[in-house]
């Protein structure tokens, strides 16, 4: 039990300190230097089960394995848009939305829900010239 809760307190402290949706790759390197013995099979587990406790919920992207964010948040339960990087593959939160869809919406048509996701180089990368290497876990 009291593994358990070393366990998924790393995890939890992996998010907080990141400050943005980890993958569960990213999150198992962050908690490892908490947790060096940690595994992928104990991060998806403690992920489960803190979904389960809403203490942690799901950040859905368009084609993307799930990612995970803090439901502490500020903003987290509410409607929100990612930045997505396509060359280290961190997702980025934004501020705001742009709204008034219905601008670009036919007559007729009634909008529910709106999904959008902005993709490019997040500063990291853009820095970089000439690297879009494709990495699952931010080397640091
Ligand atoms: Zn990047
Ligand atoms: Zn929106």
């Amino acid at each position: 039990m009291e593994r358990m809760t070393r366990q998924r307190g790393a995890v939890i402290d992996a998010l907080r300190e990141a400050g943005r949706p980890l993958s569960p790759a990213e999150i198992l390197a962050a908690a490892q230097h908490q947790v060096p013995s940690l595994g992928l099979a104990t991060v998806y587990r403690n992920i489960r089960a803190l979904v389960e406790g809403e203490q942690v919920h799901a950040v859905e992207l368009p084609g993307q394995p799930d990612r995970y964010e803090l439901s502490e948040v500020p903003g987290a339960a509410t409607h929100r848009h990612y930045f997505q990087c396509l060359s280290c593959d961190r997702v980025f939160p934004l501020e705001g939305c742009p709204g008034h869809l219905e601008e670009i919406t036919p007559p007729g048509f009634e909008v529910e829900h709106h999904e959008l996701t902005l993709l490019g180089r997040c500063p990291d990368c853009a820095s970089k010239p000439g690297k879009r290497r494709k990495a699952a876990a931010r080397d640091h």
